[in-house]
């Protein structure tokens, strides 16, 4: 009996649905911090700037000191005595009635100021300046707080920090950021064929590439991978790596062998140590993965992995929700150590980076906390045709192409590694969606997926 696939959107929502709760939290050094996920919202304590500052080297100046020159027919300058002279990182003194203040960038504008006139339209004459223009109330002053206000949030607990926001939490003088610490992923890659490089192939054999397309994309994604090789096709090695794998994860990532045949052990050996749902999602490539729990040990903690998921294979997310479900967020934060989770993905290469990018790349982010795990699709013309779509949501390796549009590799096969080196991204095509050259489509940059 051949079982309705499963649309993708479900199975992200079940796969997101058991991504809880997140990693505990830890410090890092700020200038440390770039790629990691924030635990706690940033506040900040300072105003930012801390004061009124100068945006130009030039003249403090009141604006009522100038007011006569607002009346351009009048045609007399006004001469103010220029009385200090303020550096950036200085303070000075209050400026009086008539009086001038050499000010430079960045340094605090004297209270009694109220503009500051550029260097440029003033002139010196001795120890006084000329002005002919009257100035506007506030020119040229950066007000303080303008760009972040004392006790705002200025990063919310999620965020992923970027060398920017890494920039904003220092600005307002945090030495430190509580963050989620990174996500441990152990992997490998079944298969009696998989060889690795370096190493002669025998007839039959080939060479093990998900392994290193996978750990890069898990070390991009700022985990902690511990790698554990190639396994054989058995069902004993399967158990055993999966054994090995579960000591000390969050989570299981493994290659191949996830198809119904014989020789795919993923199935019995995750079902042996912990429980396992097996979909076939209506995506291509990539069509069956596996989602399961395994056990940390028998004696971890004593809580029975399997009685948490829904065993039907279809997308019912309230196992989880429910007071019997493990997983749950309530039930795993009383017991997180029982189990760790395992995503198995399909063995042809297109087909696990896919996966990986489109299922797995939220799920790791979720357990680090990250709320908006959705990667942003970009509206671009086809510059091509895709008359004969499949009925599975499709991902068509593209790149942009010298006019603007995107051009589609010839080849789209779920084993041909090169579309994925000569694409800069895939489009996201609905299910039995035909494209004509002109139409516009769902662009996913590489850019935005790898990292
Ligand atoms: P499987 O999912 O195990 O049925 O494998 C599907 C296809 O992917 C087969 O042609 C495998 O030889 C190939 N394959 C499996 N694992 C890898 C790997 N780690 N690197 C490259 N190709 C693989
Ligand atoms: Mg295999």
């Amino acid at each position: 009996m051949k079982r309705p696939l499963q649309p993708f959107d479900d199975a992200l929502a079940a796969l997101l649905v058991q991504a809880g709760p997140v990693v505990p939290a830890e410090t890092v050094d700020t200038l440390a911090a770039d790629g990691r996920v924030l635990a706690a919202d940033v506040r900040s304590d300072l105003n930012v700037p801390s004061h009124d500052n100068s945006q130009m080297d030039g003249y403090a100046v009141r604006c009522a000191d100038l007011a006569g020159l607002a009346d351009t027919t009048a045609g007399q300058p006004v001469r103010l005595r220029v009385t200090q002279r303020i550096p950036a990182g200085h303070v000075g003194q209050a400026l009086a009635a008539g009086e001038a203040a050499r000010i430079f960038t960045g340094a605090r504008v004297p209270d009694g100021a109220d503009a500051i006139v550029m260097q440029e339209e003033a002139q010196v004459e001795g120890d006084e300046v000329v002005f002919t223009a009257c100035p506007s109330a506030g020119q040229w002053i950066r007000r303080v707080g303008e760009d972040i206000r004392a006790g705002h949030v200025i990063l919310p607990a999620g965020t992923r920090l970027t060398p920017q926001a890494c920039g904003l939490a220092a600005s307002v003088g945090l030495a430190r950021l509580d963050v989620r610490r990174r996500v441990r992923v152990a992997c490998f890659f079944t298969g009696d064929e998989l060889t690795m490089p370096g190493e002669p192939l025998r007839d039959g054999a080939i060479y093990n590439s998900n392994r290193f397309v996978l750990v890069a994309l898990l070390r991009r994604l700022g985990c902690e991978v511990t790698d554990l090789g190639n396994i054989p096709d058995s069902l004993a090695a399967t158990r055993e790596a999966l054994r090995r794998a579960a000591r000390d994860c969050d989570l299981i990532v493994t290659s191949g062998g996830v198809s119904v045949g014989e020789e795919d052990h993923v199935k019995p050996a995750v079902e042996a140590e912990g429980e396992l749902r097996l979909w076939q999602i209506a995506m291509k490539p990539g069509k069956p993965l596996a989602y399961g729990r395994v056990r940390r040990a028998p004696e971890a903690g004593g809580a029975d992995v399997s009685a948490g998921m829904s065993t039907d294979g279809t997308t019912d997310s309230s196992a989880s929700a429910s007071t019997s479900a493990p997983v749950s967020a309530s039930a795993d934060a009383s017991n997180p150590a029982a189990f760790v989770h395992f995503i198995g993905l399909p063995g042809n290469p297109v087909s696990s980076l896919v996966t990986f990018l489109m299922l797995v790349r939220p799920f790791v982010l979720r357990l680090q906390g990250v709320d908006d795990v959705a990667p942003r699709a970009i509206p671009m013309r086809a510059d091509f045709d895709w008359p004969r779509p499949d009925r599975r949501r499709e991902f068509l390796r593209v790149r942009v192409n010298g006019e603007g549009g995107l051009a589609q590799f010839v080849n789209q096969g779920s084993a041909v590694l090169t579309s994925t080196v000569w694409g800069d991204g895939l489009v996201d095509n609905p299910p039995e969606h035909p494209v004509r050259a002109g139409d516009v489509v769902h662009y996913l940059p590489f850019a935005a997926l790898l990292n």
